[in-house]
């Protein structure tokens, strides 16, 4: 626990109080409830030091005191301190289906409040958004709590100054959200398949230190966890397999080129519209897909040494056979011990995921919470 605390060491000694608030704040995220002493030598610094952080978070309404310890220890029972769920609100965006734009507001535990949203109609460009723009000034306003930030969850290309590179579906590029919704509340924008993997680095159960999210929808998006943090790379585009050509005498596909991954795993998704009703038709395709996807992977897990995948889709499609199929042809293309270690499984939060890691980028930008 105290590693996962730590992340990266205080850069310079102004940062420490910055440092040491978010430390005490990723310290009761990921413990729950915890005395001041406890939080002292989780976090390595002196007891007076955390009194003096969680004073300022008392006063800015972020933790709460619980009451008193179950005498654990030899002493007089100590308060316990948490983090108060509704010390603050995030707007949290979806913009990763094609068929509606997905709001929520959601509180510091990642508990999904309230939900909101726009059907697409078929908006792109810059009818798209004044759609989100839209769906913003509604969410707002409806947030029971100061507003910690609005977190915006895309498909497509997003630079690390969060302006959006590119989102072919969304017919955007060069999009700047952030000054589009304008206001006084930090905007922060992050790629679908990484706010999947934010979602289950920050409110997913389990030791998620290193995971990789695939995210299938009309596309094939990825979400490296490495050793507790978030890789994008250095130009933001980490984790865009689903243009890598597998087959340069393939399909075309929407980017350009011809045979990218995701035109083998996307066709076989969308034939299966076509087949609904003919379970043994459907479950074919699924595997179909599966395999493709799986085939293309591969190479990634094993350079990575992560078996830890976590599929994240549609709901009728992350599901057996398609995560079987998956399984088995990494397992097929990987040495066995590492296929041994192999764990192919559905994200935690159904259809949430993407909701909910937009709202964990703001958790993090904002408050160093992950
Ligand atoms: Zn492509």
């Amino acid at each position: 626990l105290r590693a996962r605390i730590a992340g990266t060491p205080s850069a310079s000694p102004e940062d420490a109080r910055r440092t040491n608030r978010s430390l005490v704040l990723r310290a009761l995220h990921l413990g729950g409830p915890t005395s001041r002493a406890e939080l002292a030598k989780l976090i390595s610094v002196t007891p007076a030091t955390v009194s003096s952080v969680v004073r300022d978070l008392l006063a800015d309404g972020l933790v709460e005191e619980l009451g008193r310890t179950t005498a654990r220890t030899v002493g007089k029972p100590a308060t316990m301190v948490g983090i108060r769920p509704d010390g603050r609100h995030v707007a949290a965006i979806d913009l990763s289906s094609d068929h509606q734009v997905a709001g929520a507001i959601v509180d510091l535990n990642g508990k999904v409040l309230i939900r909101s949203g726009r059907d697409r109609a078929d908006a792109v460009g810059d009818s798209l958004i004044a759609v989100v723009v839209d769906l913003c000034d509604e969410l707002c306003g409806l947030a029971g709590a100061p507003l910690l930030g609005i977190g915006i969850a895309t498909p497509g290309y997003v630079e690390p100054s969060g302006i959006i590179g590119t989102a072919t579906r969304l017919h955007w590029t060069g999009v700047d959200l952030a000054a589009e919704i304008g206001g006084d509340v930090p905007v922060h924008v992050v790629n679908d398949a990484n706010a999947s993997a934010l979602a289950e680095l920050t409110f997913g159960d389990g030791d998620n230190r290193d995971l990789v999210v695939i995210r299938v929808d009309e596309g094939v998006g990825t979400g490296l966890v490495l050793d507790g943090v978030l890789h994008v790379g250095r130009s933001g585009g980490g984790g865009e397999l689903g243009h890598v050509v597998i087959d340069p005498q393939g399909p075309p596909c929407e980017c350009g080129k011809r045979g990218c991954l995701e035109t083998f795993v996307s066709a076989p998704l969308a034939a299966r519209r076509d087949r609904a009703g003919d379970a043994v038709a459907v479950d074919a395709l699924l595997v179909e897909a599966g395999a493709a996807l799986g085939r293309g992977v591969a190479i990634l897990l094993s350079a990575l040494d992560v078996g830890d995948v976590i599929v994240s889709g549609a709901v009728d499609v992350v599901d057996e056979p398609f995560l079987a199929a998956v399984r088995d042809a990494v397992a097929a293309r990987t040495l066995t011990d590492f296929a041994d270690r192999l764990d192919v499984r559905p994200t935690s939060f159904l259809d949430a995921d993407v909701l909910l890691g937009a709202a964990a980028l703001v958790l993090d930008r904002e408050l160093g919470i992950r």
